[in-house]
């Protein structure tokens, strides 16, 4: 039989991370991957397949050539059964692997929701990251002319963002009151949703979906309102729900949310098996609960950790929780979070001030390419951390994001960010004396004191 040190189950965001750098920090052990489809999509640049990037052939994670510049096997296979007892591995060609370490980066797969008639019609979609499903829905959109998504998440806006760029009559439906709500308080929703409606997509929130209807093809929805809406094709964009059948055959212990249990080293209960990515259990970085969140970000850094942990442990290589940081783009408009928003800040009981300034991202104002810059930091009151920020303006704000996600994952108060030291430049950032970021901190720094003096 053959053997190998390490066997990587999937070879997406957290199975080729978790390869990579395992390899690079244990060379001389013998990696192998397994992943069922020969061509691997970047999960995040799927949405642009249907507009901007054109084709799933310009969107291939290059993850053959990056194993083989290191020397990791890839086998194109299914995984079935797993031995935990004698360690070896079933593949669906019958083929056997005995294996030291067994790392399931299983991912994660589109929520069809059985309560919703209509979801087994011609033309009615989920967004699988499988290339052989996407390039047939592909085809099948182009002879389209009315499309619906149901779901206003990051998902559901930019695929209809993008179908709307090439020509199609979109419309969007979600129940919550606004677009991307549950990722963004509603100021920063609202603007979001304002653009959208701006470039075409026509919006229905605040209503849900009773059916989808059609005789053999799909053709419309109908609202909770009883408003019907017709369709060529409609595009569920109703949530992600991580793929466990291999670890529940294995008799892996689940967590109440369907994730792979894991401690803070990606370890499941058996030390030498390990979970990474859409497929493993998170836990919120701030409130401390069980998360579903579920983002190639947090895949690659959970990735990260059980590659340098393998083989041994070091404890400040630990993951410490998820932080949700998600960015998107609505034309050149970038939107974006890091952390808690208020709402949900408030909601789970954290005393708060919020920190709001709009500014702008290049300096003298009077440039041709500037951007308003808006952002909102959500800040403990007692203790002046802060738990989350909200961004939106030209495209650095992804970048911007980011830094807001450094700060919250380093416990920086607001009085280590306003004594830090920034690096400005007029084509590339805002002015070092209306930074919005520092002036966001400014405001909720003075309400602190006059709290403080009250
Ligand atoms: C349309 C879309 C857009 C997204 N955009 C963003 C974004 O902008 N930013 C962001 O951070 N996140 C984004 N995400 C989320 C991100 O894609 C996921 O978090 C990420 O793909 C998780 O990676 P993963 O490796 O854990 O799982 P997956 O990407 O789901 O991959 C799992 C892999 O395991 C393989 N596999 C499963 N079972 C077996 C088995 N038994 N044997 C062998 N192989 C197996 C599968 O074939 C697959 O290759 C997006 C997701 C989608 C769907």
């Amino acid at each position: 039989m053959e053997k190998t040190d390490v066997l990587v189950v999937g070879s997406s965001a957290a199975g080729l991370v978790v390869a990579t750098t395992g390899k690079r920090v244990y060379p001389d052990k013998k990696f192998t991957v397994v992943t069922i489809h020969h061509k691997t999509l970047i999960p995040c640049g799927i949405p642009y397949v249907f507009g901007s990037v054109g084709s799933t052939d310009k969107d291939i994670l290059p993850a053959e050539k990056m194993f083989e510049a290191l020397g990791i096997d890839i086998i194109y296979d299914e995984i079935t059964e797993v031995n935990r007892e004698e360690k070896v591995a079933t593949f669906k060609s019958g083929k056997e692997m005995n294996y030291d370490k067994l790392i399931l980066g299983t991912g994660s797969e589109p929520v069809k929701p059985a309560w919703l008639p209509g979801t087994d019609l011609k033309h009615v979609f989920t967004v699988p990251k499988n290339k052989v499903y996407l390039d047939e829905m592909h085809k099948e959109l182009k002879d389209c002319k009315k499309i619906i998504t149901i779901g206003a998440g990051f998902i559901g806006v930019e695929i209809s963002d993008e179908l709307n760029k090439v020509g199609k009559e979109v419309t969007l439906i979600e129940k919550l009151p606004h677009i991307l709500g549950m990722a963004f308080d509603e100021d920063v929703a609202i603007k979001a949703q304002e653009i959208l409606s701006e470039r075409g997509v026509i919006i229905k929130a605040g209503v849900g979906v009773k059916a989808i209807q059609g005789t053999g093809n799909v053709e419309g929805v109908v609202l909770e309102n009883d408003e019907f809406i017709e369709a060529d094709a409609v595009i569920l964009s109703m949530g992600y729900k991580p793929n466990i059948q291999l670890a529940e055959k294995m008799g892996l212990p689940i967590n109440s949310q369907g994730f792979i249990t894991v401690d803070e080293y990606m370890r499941t209960e058996d030390s030498s098996i390990l979970a990474v990515g859409d497929c493993a259990e998170k836990r919120d970085f701030v409130t401390r609960k069980p998360s579903s969140v579920m983002l190639a970000s947090t895949a690659c850094a959970e990735a990260r950790i059980a590659g340098m942990n393998l083989f041994k442990l070091c404890a400040i290589k630990t993951f410490s929780g998820t932080i949700s940081i998600f960015s998107t783009a609505l034309g050149n408009t970038g939107f974006g979070v890091a952390g808690l928003t208020e709402n949900l800040a408030r909601k789970e009981g954290f005393d708060i001030v919020t920190g709001v300034f709009n500014g702008i991202d290049r300096h003298p104002g009077t440039l041709s390419d500037t951007h308003s810059q808006f952002v909102k930091l959500i800040v403990g009151k007692e203790s002046g951390v802060i738990l989350g920020g909200e961004v939106y303006g030209g495209l650095s704000v992804g970048e911007l994001t980011n830094t807001i996600g450094i700060i919250i994952q380093n416990r920086m108060s607001i009085n280590s960010l306003l004594t830090a030291q920034i690096g400005t430049h007029p084509l590339l950032t805002a002015s070092p004396a209306g930074y919005p970021l520092m002036k966001a901190a400014e405001s909720a720094s003075s309400q602190i004191m006059f709290m403080q003096k009250a």
